[in-house]
């Protein structure tokens, strides 16, 4: 048996019991593949081991993957979680499934309209990633205007809202990730309440939120898709990381 499926069957039934331990349905709990740096091989090879939806960070690395696995397209579920400027928009509504990295409306206006430029490809599938280790504030915005930004986004055509993604800071010890990933999903939960029987929520359904080291967490604070890297196919270069 190979690492990466060895990998594989020891990442599921972490989350099978995370999901247990939270009384949870494991069925309920999207394994994302993050095959960021890792070659198209690699991706196939998880594949034959049943995964299907895989992650990644760089759009030219990326599209490159994707093309290459062509033939492979309609089993395969692309899901693009990295940070993402105007002028990629392009690629990335062209060749993914999902985006987990929208924080302003002006991206998700774009995808919106190159979406349309593809009319035989479903709605793309949206999350907000909203900030909460305000010492990084590289990405995500602030909770207090998740809210908003879903308004508008659930608006627009071609793109469906599905919910929150956040990155905790790094080195967090576990009661302050907890604490975390809890202000996400309540912020989530408050959403949906309050937008519950409004057009443009009919899918706000996801929490994207846990990775290798923190996915248990993240479960047991209601995380609908863990997106998992490094437990599946390895440490990555640091150089590309
Ligand atoms: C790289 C990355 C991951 C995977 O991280 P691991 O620690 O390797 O599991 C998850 N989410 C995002 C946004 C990433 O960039």
């Amino acid at each position: 048996m190979s690492h990466i499926t060895a990998n594989l069957m020891a990442v599921r039934q972490r989350i099978e019991l995370a999901a247990l331990a939270a009384q949870r349905e494991p069925e309920d709990i999207l394994l994302l593949a993050v095959s960021k740096t890792f070659p198209a091989h690699a991706i196939e090879e998880a594949m034959h081991a049943g995964q299907t939806a895989f992650g990644e960070n760089y759009v030219q690395e990326a599209v490159e993957k994707i093309t290459g696995l062509a033939k492979l397209r309609p089993w395969l579920e692309w899901h693009f979680i990295g940070p993402l400027q105007s002028n990629k928009t392009r690629e990335v509504a062209e060749h993914f499934d999902w985006v987990h990295s929208i924080d302003r409306f002006k991206i998700a206006e774009r995808l919106s309209v190159q979406r349309g430029e593809f009319p035989d490809l479903g709605d793309l599938q949206l999350c907000i990633q909203v900030n909460i280790s305000q010492e990084d504030s590289k990405s995500g915005i602030p909770l207090a205007e998740a809210e908003a930004l879903c308004m508008a986004i659930s608006k627009l055509p071609r793109v469906t809202l599905r919910g929150l993604m956040a990155i905790p800071a790094p080195n967090l010890d576990m009661v302050m990730q907890s604490a975390a990933f809890g202000l996400v999903r309540e912020c989530f939960l408050q959403i949906k309440i309050k937008h519950l029987n409004e057009r443009g929520y009919e899918f706000f359904d996801t929490l994207s939120m846990g990775m290798s080291d923190d996915m248990e967490t993240a479960i047991a604070q209601g995380s609908t898709i863990v997106r998992v890297g490094t437990a599946i196919f390895g440490k990555r270069d640091k150089i590309n990381a």
